[in-house]
């Protein structure tokens, strides 16, 4: 077995800018008219104005345009793929390939900012409107704060014992050092008028109707609780285990040497997910890690940074295979075997080809998907779910007139941090538009 490399977990994927490197960089930006940086960012901050303020060194300032938009913008400087977002847009790649670096700058601003444990938003005087807000994730979040901000007083009702999400138990450890996702949660809170209470679950432990008659609005924002399966033979072996699972299992632990890591682990998927998995398996001391997925590259929804960042961390990334059954010796797996696929005549199949790749470990990383149980704890509230989500309209409104929703939760989300802070904060206007009619 190959060592471990545990300090990478440890290590920032992107360090931070020291000031001069934050100047430098500031001043490539064109402080481009109608710049399409921002409406490449799906919670439309102001991006020249926030870099222009770091060139004339007003970095509390910088940090205030981000955090007016999106109070996570620390955390999704650390976690964006901003390749695909802001940066993909930036003019500077048409003549050089390199865009402004706007993720590194706004972690620049807005560490600063955090830094100093200025709260940069003054609540205003109490409304004496209560909302509820379900999950402390970055739905959640969001909207608690812009509702605090208003003046509302919110509950989150948080079925976990800690807050942040899939910030704190998702989200791979070298791109949220140093307890980021739980201090960034205290930032948060210091705007005040948010109570969190833990070990809250809807369904569980309050319904739907208890909350309408509670509270004046409810928000929710429970994201994806369940998983999806493979629905093959041998899922059930041990060593067979969901990615998301050990992802968590490996962001709670206090000591990453008693962490179980086999000699040779396939991870099955194609997207964010899968590629974390795989690289924080290698960084574990996992010798042999192979990433399968049934299509081609092209297909793959984890970005070509990140398809490079697997492939810099000595993951085998292997297409064009598709589980055909788990392969066990004692209960436990030895192998999987897949069915080679390819595209003919436009269409996706396999070829009739099968191969069987030896391993003592798979993580299955195909997907989430709404925990159907949340269904039955709608009670007389009615929500409408659609493919299993929660259907909203452009406000964040659910068809129940009290009700909000956000995030990964609802159906059309883009499944990133990101786009659930936005979900949060448009939903937070929109109740608070509500509110003040009284
Ligand atoms: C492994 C992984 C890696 C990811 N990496 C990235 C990344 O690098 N960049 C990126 O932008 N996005 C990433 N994402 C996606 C991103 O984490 C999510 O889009 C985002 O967290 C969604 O926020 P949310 O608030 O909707 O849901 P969540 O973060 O899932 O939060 C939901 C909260 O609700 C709580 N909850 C659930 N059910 C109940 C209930 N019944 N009662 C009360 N509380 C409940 C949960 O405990 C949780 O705290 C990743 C996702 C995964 C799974
Ligand atoms: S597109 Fe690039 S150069 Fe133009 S404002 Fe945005 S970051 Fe600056």
């Amino acid at each position: 077995m190959v060592s471990s490399n545990h300090e990478l977990l440890q290590q920032d994927l992107h360090p931070p800018l020291s000031r001069h490197e934050a100047t430098v960089e500031s001043d490539r930006c064109y402080f481009c008219y109608d710049a399409p940086c921002v409406t490449a960012c799906p919670t439309g901050i102001d991006i020249p104005l926030f870099i222009r303020q770091i060139s004339t060194d007003n970095v509390s300032g910088s940090a205030r345009t981000i955090f007016n938009e999106n109070i996570l913008g620390g955390m999704c400087a650390r976690v964006c793929p901003t390749e695909t977002l802001c940066e993909q847009a930036c003019v500077r790649n048409t003549a050089e390939d390199n865009p402004v670096r706007i993720g590194e700058l706004q972690r620049y601003s807005t560490d600063h900012l955090m830094e100093t444990g200025q709260q940069p938003f003054t609540p205003a005087a109490s409304t004496g409107r209560k909302v509820a807000v379900v999950g402390a994730g970055p739905a959640g979040l969001a909207c608690a704060h812009r509702l605090a901000l208003y003046g509302h007083a919110v509950d989150i009702l948080e079925a976990r014992p800690k807050p942040g999400g899939l910030d704190e138990y998702g989200i791979a450890a070298y791109k949220t050092v140093d307890d980021f996702a739980q201090r960034e949660v205290s930032y948060i809170l210091s705007i005040g008028g948010i109570d969190v209470l833990h070990g809250k679950a809807l369904g569980e432990d309050f319904t739907m109707d208890e909350l309408k008659r509670d509270y004046d609005a409810v928000f929710l924002g429970m994201g994806l609780g369940a998983v999806n399966q493979l629905g093959i033979e041998g899922e059930e072996l041990d060593g067979v285990d969901d990615a998301i699972d050990f992802i968590e299992e490996l962001r709670q632990a206090d000591d990453l040497s008693t962490l179980e890591v086999g000699a040779a682990t396939i991870v099955i998927g194609g997207g964010m997910t899968a590629i974390d998995a795989a690289v924080q398996n290698k960084m574990l001391g996992c010798e042999e890690v192979t990433l399968a997925y049934r299509r081609g590259v092209e297909f793959m929804n984890a970005s070509p940074f990140e398809q490079d960042l697997a492939k810099v961390n000595g993951v085998v990334v292997r297409n064009w295979l598709q589980p055909l059954r788990v392969i066990g010796e004692n209960g436990r797996v030895s192998g999987v075997e897949f069915a080679r696929t390819a595209v003919e005549d436009g269409r996706f199949g396999v070829t009739g080809e099968t191969l069987i790749l030896p391993c003592d470990r798979v993580l299955k990383a195909i997907g989430q998907k709404f925990d159907d149980s949340i269904n039955s704890a709608s009670g007389e509230a009615t929500v409408v779910f659609e493919k299993g989500r929660i259907v909203v309209d452009a406000d964040r409104r659910t068809s129940d007139e009290k009700v909000w929703a956000g995030g990964d939760c609802v159906v059309g989300g883009e499944d990133l941090t990101v786009a659930a802070v936005q979900d949060g904060k448009l939903a937070a206007e929109s109740i608070h538009s509500m509110l003040a009619k009284g």
